[in-house]
C-alpha cells in the first residue's frame, strides 16, 4: 500500500509531461504557421513531381523585344584556326555576333578565345567536350561540364557566359529538369530560328549553305546557327553574303544579351533515359541556387534591373558588414508606425549588413497579407494598392499597381532579388528593400550591434505609395500622404 501512491505520482508527473509536450508542440505548430510563410518541402515535392512528368515550369522573365528587326549570328563549336577568318570578316562588316565555345577549345587556342571578346563579341558555353553520350546520360554530367568551362573562360579572359548552347540543340536532349535547373542558376538558353545546316550533311557547299539561311523564316529576332569549329571551311566562305542578306533586308546585328527573349525548341519525347531521385533532385537545385549567387555578385547584367542596387542603404550597416562582423544584434524591434514588430535573435537574419525578416509576419504588421503559391513557388502580397510577387524559382520580386483614373496604364517593375531564401517553411526577405519597394520609408536604423537590441523606425502608407508614382505623376492622389 506504502508503494502506490509513488506509483501513481509518477503516472501523474508523466501525464503532465506528456500534456506539456503536446502543448509546446501545439505552440511550435501555432507559431510556424503564423511566422512560416512557404510550405517548403510540400512545395519542392509537387515541384519535382511536375518535373518528372515532363512539364516545363513557366518562366515569368520579361525580356526586351528589339525595337527593329535583328539578327544575332552565332557560330558554335570553336574556337578553331578559322575563327580568326570568321572575326576578320565581322570586324570587316562592322557586325557583332555571339560565340557559343567548347571548353576544350579555349584550353587550346585561349588567344583566339580572348580575341573573340576584344572585337566585341558575346560568348557563350557549349559545354567542355561535347559528347552527347557523356552529357545527356545525366544532368550532373552536364552542369560539370558547364561549370569547367565557365572557370576556364573566366580564368582566360574574366568572362561568366551566362547563354548557353545545348550541343545539338535542346530537342530531344534536354528534359523539363535540364530546363529547370539551368534556369535556376542564372542561365539563358538559346536554340536558334535558323539552321545554316552547315552541320546537318557532310560536304555542304558555301552556296548551299546560303541558299539555307535565305529561305528563313525572318521574324523580328532571328537566330542564326551557324559553326565556327574545324572542318567549317564553307561556312567562312558563305559568311559575307549571309551578312549582306541581312543588310539587304534592313536587319541590326547584335550580340547575345540576357534581354534578349531565349529561343528554345519544346523539349519533346527525350532520345536518353535518365533516372532523376528526389536525393539528386536537392542537390543539383541546391548547386543551381548557390550558381546563381555569383550573377548577383559580379556579373548582374546592367539596365533596369539593377534598380535595386541603387537603393540607399546605411553605410554604417555597410561599414560593419565589411568589418566582418556577422554576428548581428540579438533583437530586432521594427516600428511601423505605432505598431511594433518585434524579432528575436533566431526569428531574424543578419546578413551582409542588412535584415532578413520572415515575410508573413512584416507583412500582416504592415496591413497586407501574404498567399504562397507553391505551384509556383512564389509568394504573392496584396497591400493596399500594390501586387508583389515574391518569386523563388526567378530569384525576382516584380512590383505591380493597379491601374488607376490619373494613369490608366497598370505597371509592373522587375527587381532581381536574390536576396529572399526559404527556411524551414518561411520566406525570409530583407527588411528595407521590401518596406521601400512597396513604398514605404525608413525613417531611422540603428547601426547594427554585435549584440543587444536594434530598432528600426519605418513610415507605412498602407500600399498607396510608390516611388515610381512620384516619379512619374504629379497628379497622383495619394502624393499628400
Ligand atoms: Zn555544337
Amino acid at each position: 500500500m506504502k508503494r502506490r501512491p509513488q506509483a501513481y505520482s509518477f503516472r501523474m508527473i508523466s501525464t503532465v509531461w506528456t500534456s506539456m509536450l503536446c502543448l509546446t508542440i501545439l505552440w511550435l505548430t501555432v507559431l510556424t504557421n503564423t511566422a512560416g510563410a512557404a510550405p517548403g518541402h510540400e512545395g519542392e515535392e509537387a515541384l519535382f513531381t511536375q518535373l518528372k512528368s515532363g512539364k516545363r515550369m513557366a518562366t515569368e522573365k520579361n525580356y526586351t523585344p528589339a525595337e527593329k528587326p535583328t539578327v544575332y549570328l552565332t557560330f558554335d563549336d570553336g574556337p578553331s584556326k578559322l575563327t580568326p577568318k570568321v572575326l576578320d570578316i565581322l570586324r570587316k562588316e562592322d557586325v557583332r555576333a555571339t560565340f557559343f565555345v567548347l571548353g576544350e577549345q579555349v584550353q587550346e587556342r585561349p588567344n583566339i578565345a580572348k580575341r573573340i571578346v576584344e572585337d566585341g563579341h558575346a560568348l557563350g558555353n557549349h559545354t567542355y567536350n561535347h559528347v552527347y553520350q557523356e552529357l545527356y546520360s545525366d544532368f550532373r554530367v552536364f552542369w560539370e561540364q558547364v561549370q569547367k568551362t565557365e572557370n576556364i573562360l573566366q580564368e582566360t579572359m574574366g568572362v561568366r557566359p551566362r547563354f548557353i548552347r545545348a550541343p545539338g540543340g535542346t530537342y530531344g536532349n534536354f528534359d523539363a529538369f535540364y530546363f529547370y535547373y539551368l534556369g535556376q542558376a542564372g542561365y539563358e538558353i538559346y536554340d536558334w530560328t535558323i539552321d545554316s545546316e552547315d552541320a546537318r550533311r557532310p560536304g555542304m557547299t558555301a552556296d548551299q549553305i546560303f541558299r539555307t539561311v535565305e529561305k528563313g523564316p525572318f521574324g523580328n529576332e532571328v537566330i542564326v546557327l551557324m559553326h565556327d569549329g574545324s572542318g567549317h571551311d564553307e561556312t567562312v566562305k558563305a559568311l559575307p553574303r549571309i551578312i549582306r542578306l541581312f543588310k539587304e533586308k534592313g536587319y541590326a546585328f547584335a550580340s547575345l544579351t540576357p534581354e534578349v527573349k531565349p529561343v528554345q525548341f519544346s523539349s519533346g519525347k527525350p532520345k536518353w533515359s535518365r533516372t532523376e531521385t528526389r536525393e539528386s533532385f536537392d542537390s543539383l537545385l541546391a548547386a543551381a541556387h548557390e550558381h546563381r549567387e555569383l550573377w548577383t555578385a559580379e556579373d548582374l547584367p546592367p539596365g533596369k534591373d539593377n534598380a535595386l542596387k541603387a537603393l540607399p542603404s546605411s553605410s554604417a550597416a555597410i561599414a560593419y558588414a565589411e568589418a566582418g562582423q556577422r554576428g548581428g544584434p540579438d533583437r530586432l524591434n521594427v516600428h511601423l508606425g505605432d505598431r511594433t514588430l518585434a524579432f528575436t535573435k533566431e526569428q531574424f537574419r543578419f546578413r551582409d549588413g542588412s535584415y532578413r525578416v520572415p515575410l508573413r509576419p512584416l507583412i500582416a504588421a504592415m496591413g497586407g497579407n501574404v498567399e504562397w503559391n507553391a505551384e509556383r513557388r512564389m509568394a504573392v502580397v496584396r497591400y493596399g494598392a500594390i501586387t508583389a510577387e515574391y518569386d523563388l524559382a526567378r530569384q525576382e520580386l516584380r512590383v505591380r499597381r493597379p491601374a488607376a483614373e490619373w494613369d490608366a496604364e497598370a505597371k509592373t517593375r522587375i527587381h532581381p532579388f536574390p536576396e529572399m531564401e526559404l527556411a524551414n517553411g518561411t520566406l525570409y526577405v530583407p527588411l528595407r528593400q521590401t518596406l521601400e519597394l512597396l513604398g514605404d520609408r525608413v525613417l531611422s536604423s540603428d547601426v547594427p550591434y554585435e549584440r543587444g537590441t536594434v530598432d528600426v523606425q519605418a513610415a507605412v502608407y498602407g500600399g498607396y505609395r510608390t516611388g515610381w508614382i512620384f516619379e512619374t505623376n504629379r497628379r497622383n492622389p495619394f502624393a499628400q500622404v
